[in-house]
């Protein structure tokens, strides 16, 4: 008789929590500290319905438009960047604003804005409807088309060939990004690219991941919402390097125990808007099934950080000197 096989676990790292995720729910976190509830914040600070429902209780109030913020009150823009637009209609309102989107994502405005300056047409590679690629978008929107994906390629137009550039939205899979620049190329020889990739480092890093794991996994189980790009791009990633099956789930309460049939290793990764208390509730969920043998696969290192928005830091800065000067 054969023994079967051993059931195991392989646990993608890194996974969960990007630096620029980190930084804005610490800046919800420290507003609401700092100035005491409500808080405002325009659009899901970040895509993770755990994360909401979290800041919500502590008193955040989530709008879908800064017009619904009353004037006066303080309102944090989310990760995913705002049209400068957003910025003109929040000094309109009188809010106090603090701006918690990732400076990964403001290097790709400035960028957009710096080819606006210089007449070039910017094709942003991304997903129409996406706050990020709106924000973008709103820098230079009669600069910018939006390509998403490569079968968009050929609805692409452009005034002068010879002056085009591509950006990107810093969540989409390396992989696809590059068909679709391949495909852009073929069109336009001249394309030029930005000087560095805008696809994020987290991103990047959650998919080499996620691809070393699949290679071994029947199934991968991606833990993330339905609305974040990232998390939804890491399901795609695994299916396309090995993985059998894979899913997304938003918590261990969403896995079916009927995906677990005939399969020997499970691999797990998360999403960058992922708290990791929600991927210690599924690897619980495993050990509870059978799977209690978990092993780390860490291709690569990370360390970054940023530091606290600029107007936070500000008025942490004037709280410290003026404790200072009263003692
Ligand atoms: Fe910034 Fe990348 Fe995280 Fe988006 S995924 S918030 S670009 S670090």
């Amino acid at each position: 008789m054969t023994a079967s096989p051993a059931r195991r676990v392989l646990l993608a790292a890194p996974r969960g929590y990007c630096a620029g995720v980190d930084r804005a729910v610490i800046a919800v976190e420290q507003a609401l500290e700092q100035y005491g509830a409500p808080v405002y914040v325009r659009h899901e600070i970040v895509h993770n319905k755990y994360v909401v429902r979290t800041l919500e209780k502590k008193g955040a109030i989530f709008v879908e438009e800064t017009s619904e913020v009353p004037p006066g009150e303080i309102c944090v823009f989310s990760a995913h960047g705002v049209a400068p637009e957003v910025h003109e209609e929040a000094a309109r309102g009188q809010l106090a604003t603090i701006d918690a989107t990732c400076p990964l994502v403001t290097k790709v405005h400035k960028e957009a804005v710096r080819y606006a300056k210089e007449d070039y047409d910017i094709l942003l590679i991304g997903h129409e409807g996406h706050e990020e690629v709106i924000g973008t978008s709103g820098e230079a929107p009669e600069h910018i088309t939006l390509v998403d994906g490569p079968d968009d390629v050929e609805n692409v137009e452009v005034r002068d060939p010879e002056r085009v550039v591509w950006l990107s939205q810093t969540t989409l899979s390396v992989d696809e990004t590059m068909e679709t620049v391949d495909a852009l190329k073929g069109r336009y020889p001249d394309l030029i690219s930005p000087p560095t990739d805008d696809i994020c480092y987290a991103t990047q890093n959650r998919q080499t991941a996620i691809k070393k794991v699949a290679a071994e996994s029947d199934l991968v189980l991606v833990v993330g919402s339905q609305n974040s790009s990232n998390s939804v791009r890491l399901v795609e990633t695994a299916l396309s390097h090995g993985a059998k099956a894979g899913h997304l789930v938003d918590g261990a309460e969403e896995i079916d125990p009927a995906w677990l049939e005939g399969v020997t290793t499970v691999g797990v990764s998360s999403g960058a808007s992922v708290p990791e208390v929600l991927v210690d509730g599924v690897l619980d969920w495993l050990e509870q099934h059978g799977w209690a043998d978990v092993e780390i696969v860490q291709p690569v290192e990370e360390r970054m950080q940023f530091s606290l928005p600029k107007e936070l830091r500000r008025d942490l800065r004037a709280e410290a000197a003026a404790a200072s000067g009263s003692d």
